[in-house]
């Protein structure tokens, strides 16, 4: 028997109503735990995204767009009290959907309902401003909604990207049209059963599951859609911005990284050593800013490399419901790719592995963790994004040469600098190509109220923190002359 998520999980939200999509196809989800069956969602397309956005302009046109921003921020804190009511219930979806193990499936929910309060707080907090100008002129700006904004978010942190990016566009204003991952679906469905009960206006959230070259592709070149918001890889975020321009539609991109944290000599390697190992294996590896590349300077690396190898001892990856450190990958699919990447490693340069619990079936998508060393900074292994659980450790012998192969991906997510030297974290924060840096310390995704975003290939324009308030909103100017 499959799972009861506690709905009709494939159905899809349009316009407040629920019911298939129309061509009444769905596709299945897989625990990948075990590899089993667990539900099946909805396989919208074309004609279910042209309605969808037509609701959500209808949305606009009637009683969400007279909402005034405190409405909209008091609805948005009710649906984070509903998030964090059903914390439990939502983490167990999510470790079944995504193989997420459970404990981290629950701090995913708290982050959702944490997105939800800060936005719910900062919805009435956005203002614009007065211009000085010419005698007899008083010139304002005002911050509006963009209107319809289309969301695509991947199956590694679905309820955490719904939060940041439908939450912060829902306090603008907006109205949203939702396309989940096909991988990981249930907690979108959820979240939008949650807002209904919070009192959200329908069609001011319209959720449309389906494949990404079918509802995907027709979200991101939809005439109505006024804004796109994509998290997920470089060329379905290229694909994405490419359909967008023909309708001009501007674009916020999410995409990969292969994020360095820099350990120098004059480290506190006791208090870096969970961040070193943690930021790279958390959500087993399938996270856009984890660490993957710790670069370690030359005096220290053998030190830093044996701790971080005794950590990987005691790494156990199994089924997600049993709560283990590391869970499976998403999908079988996901797996043979992490385990084609792997193969380009040479057996000298496995440093160590984590071990497979005894009870994670045979069925499921399970890598164990590799701490890689030996090969050099411009090894594929070192430069492409793998989105498993592997780190790769690198030597540098100054400072220059530490930048120089930090910035040396096409990659700029976030980096980390691990040094008590004052100076050498401020010139280090200044050069580093990324969107966020962490000193003595790595955030690998944290922090709600933190602007977040990349450069390069990572993607541009930024989410989470007040930045995706004026991110999911567009400047008016108006000058009035009055003599
Ligand atoms: P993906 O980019 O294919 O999928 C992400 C989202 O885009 C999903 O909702 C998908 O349905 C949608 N999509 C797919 N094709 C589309 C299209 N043509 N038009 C519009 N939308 C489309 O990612 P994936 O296949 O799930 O994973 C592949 C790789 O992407 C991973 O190995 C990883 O490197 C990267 N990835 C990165 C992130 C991140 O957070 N940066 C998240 C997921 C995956």
């Amino acid at each position: 028997m499959t799972y009861d998520p506690g709905f009709p999980s494939h159905e899809i939200l349009i316009g407040g109503a629920w019911g298939p999509c129309a061509s009444g196809e769905t596709v299945g989800l897989i625990d990948p735990s075990d590899g089993r069956p667990l539900a099946e969602i909805a396989r919208g397309g074309p004609v279910d995204i042209d309605r969808a956005v037509a609701a959500a302009q209808a949305a606009l046109d009637g009683d969400w767009g007279r909402h005034s921003a405190t409405e909209r921020g008091r609805l948005l804190s009710r649906l984070g009290a509903l998030v964090l009511r059903e914390a439990d219930r939502l983490a167990d979806m999510e470790a079944r959907d995504v193989g997420k193990p459970l404990g981290q499936a629950r701090a995913d929910a708290l982050a959702l309902a944490r997105y939800l309060e800060f936005y719910g707080g900062a919805a009435d907090k956005i203002m614009g401003e007065t211009i000085p100008y010419m005698d007899g002129y008083t010139v304002y700006t005002l911050r509006e909604p963009h209107g319809v904004t289309g969301h695509i978010v991947p199956w590694n942190y679905p309820m955490q990207i719904i939060g940041r990016s439908v939450g912060a566009a829902l306090a603008m204003g907006n109205a949203c049209v939702l396309k989940p991952a096909e991988e990981a679906c249930l907690t979108a469905l959820a979240f939008a059963r949650f807002a209904e009960e919070a009192g959200l206006p329908p069609g001011a959230l319209n959720v449309v599951p389906g494949l990404g070259p079918e509802a995907g592709a027709a979200l991101s070149a939809h005439p109505g859609v006024d804004h796109m918001s994509f998290t997920g890889s470089v060329p379905v975020g290229s694909a994405v911005q490419a359909a967008a321009a023909g309708q001009i539609t501007p674009v916020t991109l999410e995409l990969g990284g292969k994020s360095p944290q820099l350990v120098f000599a004059d480290a506190d390697l006791d208090a870096a050593l969970h961040f070193l190992v943690n930021a790279g294996v958390q959500n087993a590896g399938q996270t856009c800013s984890a660490a993957s590349r710790i670069l370690i300077e030359a005096p220290i690396f053998d030190t830093v490399a044996d701790r971080m190898a005794e950590a990987y001892g005691t790494l156990t990856v199994g089924p997600a419901r049993s709560d283990p450190k590391i869970g499976p990958l998403i999908s079988a699919r996901q797996k043979a790719r992490v385990t084609e990447m792997l193969a380009l490693a040479d057996p000298s340069h496995i440093r160590a592995t984590g071990r497979l619990s005894p009870d994670a079936p045979e069925t499921g998508a399970y890598v164990v963790p590799h701490l890689l060393s030996g090969m050099g900074p411009d090894h594929p292994l070192a430069q492409q994004e793998i989105f498993g659980p592997v780190q790769i450790l690198l030597p540098f012998e100054t400072e220059e040469e530490a930048i120089a192969i930090a910035n040396g991906t096409e990659f700029g997510l976030v980096a980390a600098v691990w040094s008590r030297d004052g100076g050498r974290q401020m010139r280090l924060a200044k050069r580093l190509r990324a969107g966020q840096v962490f000193l003595n310390t790595y955030g690998a995704g944290g922090g709600v109220e933190l602007p977040f975003g990349g450069v390069g290939k990572s993607g541009h324009g930024r989410e989470k923190g007040f930045e995706a308030l004026y991110g999911f909103s567009q400047l008016k100017t108006v000058a009035a002359r009055h003599g």
